[in-house]
């Protein structure tokens, strides 16, 4: 664990992946928003952006900070494009998550990454803030998840060799000051037996030897219609992840990251990876409403239950890229104000 981390406050707030961009960088309020600033200038509006976004966590009181994914389109596709071994212009029709459908890129070849992807912006974020620094990479599965595979023609394959490219930049970004790094994988919350099979091995294959705080981040998706249309079939108690919490406690990963406000997980499932740090959603990115500080408290004391205060990390239950700033910015402050509700009850005993 590195100082950074040691010195964290009880409790320590983080968001769980991006945040909006502002207006005049890409339209907002929309996922895969295309880029409104020409090439030449797009690179310093991406880092004024990334400034901007730093500006609101640490107004909002936000203890673990990101770059707000400030510089990529997509969660995937971002770090994909930079891949060796995948054609763009080469399209296929996939069913994403068993859910919705979508034009993606094809494998055409074995897949490697000439170079870093984000290690620059990772560089340049560090520079602007001493707070400790996490970083959101996509897991393995979720990347094959997001891709026509006309090479490996194995999705364990493919993976493999994702893991092993993202070890690289993972460990790149450790270098360049990056305190977590988080791996996304919503599609474990889907592909169980592949989970089991090779999901988990894949995701330590990337979190190898690492010299930061390695997590995963496993929801429900963002607020988007085809995911909020999927959470009405799962029925009243969601227990995905009962099937995957015994497997990932037994794993290397540190943290892992949760959808727990609004949804319908049974909190006590989190007992299942008692040990390890629990990054809790507190915060529904699906809705505009903004939690009141005692919601979040709420939401904090019941996970207290399950998990050690120093392993509760308050944390939002996915991205908020199609929010608006300021419903964003509400929800960061909700978010900051309840863990101070819950810390000062802690450390009020
Ligand atoms: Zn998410």
């Amino acid at each position: 664990m590195n100082e950074r981390i040691e010195q964290l406050k009880l409790l320590p707030t983080s968001t769980a992946g991006s945040l909006p961009k502002p207006s005049w960088l890409a339209t907002p309020e929309k996922l895969w928003s295309p880029w409104l600033v020409d090439d030449e200038q797009l690179p310093s509006a991406k880092q004024d952006a990334l400034i901007l976004s730093l500006h609101d966590q640490v107004q909002a009181g936000i203890d673990i900070v990101s770059d707000g994914e400030q510089t990529r389109q997509h969660f995937v596709t971002t770090f994909i494009e930079h891949l060796d071994g995948v054609d763009f212009t080469n399209r296929e029709t996939v069913k994403i998550r068993d859910r919705y459908e979508a034009s993606v890129p094809t494998v055409v070849g074995a897949v490697s990454r000439p170079k870093s992807v984000f290690v620059d912006d990772a560089k340049f974020l560090r520079q602007q803030t001493d707070k400790p620094i996490k970083w959101a990479l996509p897991g393995p599965m979720t990347m094959v998840d997001t891709l026509y595979d006309a090479h490996y023609k194995s999705r364990e394959k493919l993976a493999w060799e994702f893991a092993k490219i993202l070890n690289e930049e993972a460990k790149e970004l450790a270098s360049a000051g990056v305190d977590i790094v988080q791996f996304d994988e919503p599609a474990f919350n889907v592909f169980f037996d592949d989970v089991d099979d090779w999901g988990i091995e894949a995701l330590e294959r990337a979190c190898e030897d690492l010299s930061c705080e390695t997590g995963v981040h496993i929801c429900y998706g963002y607020g988007i219609e085809a995911n909020n249309n999927w959470k009405k079939t799962l029925g009243s108690e969601w227990r995905q992840y009962e099937r995957l919490f015994p497997k990932l406690q037994q794993s290397s990963i540190d943290i892992v990251s949760l959808e727990c406000q609004n949804s319908h997980v049974p909190m006590d499932l989190i007992e299942l990876i008692r040990g390890k740090k629990v990054m809790v959603g507190a915060i529904d990115v699906a809705t505009n409403d903004i939690e009141t500080p005692e919601q979040v408290a709420d939401t904090l004391r019941q996970a207290l239950q399950f998990v050690d205060a120093e392993n509760l990390y308050p944390c939002t239950n996915c991205g908020m890229t199609p929010l608006s700033r300021q419903v964003a910015t509400g929800k960061l402050r909700a978010l900051s104000a309840g863990a101070e509700i819950v810390r000062s009850e802690i450390l009020g005993q």
